[in-house]
C-alpha cells in the first residue's frame, strides 16, 4: 500500500455517521480543498441507533440529525446513488450521468439488512431496520395489541421487541440458534436479556427457522403458525462493497482496510461498516458494526489523511444496546474459554462480566454499570490478572487495582 496522501477534491461516497464524522475532521483539521457527499438517502443525515429505541417511541425526526456544524462548506449530494468507480481514471459515475473527478476516494457506504426470500411475497408487511424510512414504517405499524414478530435475536431485533411491548405490541421473537445475541454477547449476558424479555410476555423462540406463511400466519420449522400484522427482519448485514470489488479494490463482505483506512488502491480509503478491519482484540479481520467505530474511525483517517505522524485508528471495538431497563455495553470480544463475574448477573441488577481467552482479558461487558465500563476497559489485552477473587469483588475499586498495576 501507498502513503496515505490527501489530495483534493475529496469525494465521499455515503453520508451516514462516517462521512459525517470524516468531513468534519477534514473541516476541522483545516483542510480547504473541494468535498463533495454523495448520498444515495434523500434525508439530511440522522443517527440509526435511535431508530430501534427513542425514535419509535416518539417519532421525531428533527431529533435524531447529525450535527453538520464541523463539515463546513462541503457539498451535498442527496438521493444520489454512485453506480461505478474509475480508479484509473479517478472518477466516481452518479445514477443521474454526472461524474465527479476525485483526489481522494472514501467509501462510507455502510451496510444492508439481509432479507429473508421466504417472505417474499407474504401478505404483511414485511420490514428490515436501517433507514428512517423503515423506522417510520415500523412505527405506523406498532399500535397496541399488534401482533409483531421479530425474525432474528440479536441486538436490533431485541431492541425492537423492547420498544414495542413498552409501546403495547405482542411480540414474538424467533432465533435460528439456541441462544439471544449469539455473535455479539457471553452466554451470561444472554442469559440475563433473555430472561428480562420473558418477564415481559415476549414469545421466544430459539432454534426455530421461518420456513413461509399461510395466510396472515408465518410458519416456523417445528409446523407451529404465528399470527402476525407486522414481521421485521433482523438477520444480519452485508457491506456495500459491491462498488469497490467491481472496481477490483480487495473485499470480502466489506472493503479491507489498514489503520490509516487504505483500501488495496491509492487513493481509495474506506471508513465505517462497509470496512473489513483489523480488529486489534482478536487480531482477525472483522466488520466492526458499531457507532463509535464509524464516528471513531471517520475522524482519525481523517487525521492520519492530515498528518502523516499523527496516531493510526486502532480503538477497542465497543458498543451499547438499551432494552427495557438494561443498558448494555460490551467491549472487545464477548466470548472467551473463561468468564469472571463481577457482582450479581440477575435481571435487575448491576454487574460487570470479565472475558479471558488463555489467561488475557478479550472482552469486558457491563450491565447498568456506567461508570465501571472505561476501568474495565483498561484491562482488556493484559494478563497477569489481579487476583480473580479481588477482581470478582464489586466492592474492588479498579481504578486504584489499576493505577496501582499501572495499567492505563
Ligand atoms: C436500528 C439500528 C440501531 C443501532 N443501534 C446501535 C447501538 O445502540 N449502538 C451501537 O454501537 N451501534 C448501533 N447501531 C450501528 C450504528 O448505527 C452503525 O454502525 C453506524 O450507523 C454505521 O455508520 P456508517 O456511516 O458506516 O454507515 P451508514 O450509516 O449505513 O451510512 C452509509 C450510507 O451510505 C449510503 N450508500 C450506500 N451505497 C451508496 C451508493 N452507492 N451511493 C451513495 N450512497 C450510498 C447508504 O444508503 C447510507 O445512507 C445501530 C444500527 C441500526 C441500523
Amino acid at each position: 500500500m501507498t502513503e496515505a496522501v490527501l489530495q483534493g477534491p475529496v469525494v465521499v461516497l455515503g453520508g451516514g455517521l462516517a462521512a459525517v464524522s470524516f468531513v468534519g475532521g477534514l473541516r476541522s483539521g483545516g483542510f480547504g480543498g473541494g468535498i463533495v457527499v454523495v448520498s444515495d438517502e434523500v434525508e439530511t443525515p440522522y443517527d440509526r441507533p435511535p431508530l430501534s429505541k427513542e425514535f419509535l417511541r416518539e417519532g421525531v425526526a428533527d431529533k435524531i440529525r447529525l450535527d453538520l456544524s464541523r463539515a463546513r462548506d462541503v457539498e451535498w449530494l442527496r438521493g444520489t446513488p454512485a453506480c461505478k468507480v474509475d480508479t484509473p481514471r479517478r472518477e466516481v459515475l452518479l445514477a443521474d450521468g454526472r461524474s465527479l473527478g476525485y483526489g481522494t476516494l472514501v467509501f462510507a457506504t455502510g451496510a444492508t439488512p439481509r432479507r429473508l426470500p421466504a417472505l417474499q411475497d407474504a401478505p404483511m408487511p414485511v420490514i428490515t431496520l436501517r433507514t428512517l424510512d423503515d423506522a417510520q414504517r415500523i412505527r405506523a405499524g406498532l399500535a397496541p395489541g399488534a401482533r409483531l414478530v421479530v425474525i432474528g435475536g440479536g441486538v436490533i431485533g431485541l431492541e425492537l421487541a423492547a420498544t414495542a411491548r413498552g409501546l403495547g405490541a405482542t411480540v414474538t421473537v424467533i432465533e435460528a440458534l439456541d441462544r439471544l445475541m449469539n455473535r455479539c454477547a457471553s452466554g451470561t449476558l444472554a442469559a440475563v436479556v433473555a430472561r428480562s424479555h420473558l418477564e415481559r410476555g415476549v414469545d421466544i423462540r430459539l432454534g426455530r427457522q421461518v420456513t413461509g406463511f399461510d395466510g396472515h400466519a408465518i410458519v416456523l420449522d417445528d409446523g407451529a403458525r404465528l399470527e402476525a400484522d407486522l414481521v421485521v427482519v433482523g438477520i444480519g448485514v452485508v457491506a456495500n462493497d459491491e462498488l469497490a470489488r467491481a472496481a477490483d479494490i480487495a473485499c470480502d463482505d466489506g472493503i479491507f482496510v489498514d489503520r490509516l483506512g487504505r483500501t488495496t488502491c491509492p487513493g481509495v480509503y474506506a471508513i465505517g461498516d462497509v470496512t473489513r478491519q483489523r480488529n486489534p482484540v482478536s487480531g482477525r479481520f472483522e466488520r466492526i458494526e458499531t457507532w463509535s467505530n464509524a464516528q471513531n474511525q471517520g475522524l482519525a483517517v481523517a487525521r492520519t489523511l492530515l498528518d502523516p505522524t499523527a496516531t493510526p485508528y486502532a480503538d477497542i471495538p465497543w458498543y451499547w444496546s438499551d432494552q427495557y431497563d438494561l443498558h448494555i455495553q460490551v467491549a472487545g470480544v464477548s466470548m472467551g474459554d473463561d468468564e469472571i463475574v463481577r457482582g450479581d448477573a440477575s435481571v435487575g441488577a448491576k454487574f460487570s462480566l470479565i472475558q479471558l481467552h488463555r489467561g488475557r482479558v478479550v472482552g469486558v461487558t457491563c450491565m447498568n454499570n456506567v461508570r465501571e465500563f472505561s476501568s474495565l476497559k483498561r484491562l482488556l489485552g493484559n494478563e497477569a490478572l489481579p487476583d480473580r477473587a479481588v477482581l470478582a469483588d464489586p466492592g474492588t475499586d479498579l481504578r486504584k487495582l489499576l493505577a496501582a498495576r499501572r495499567i492505563f
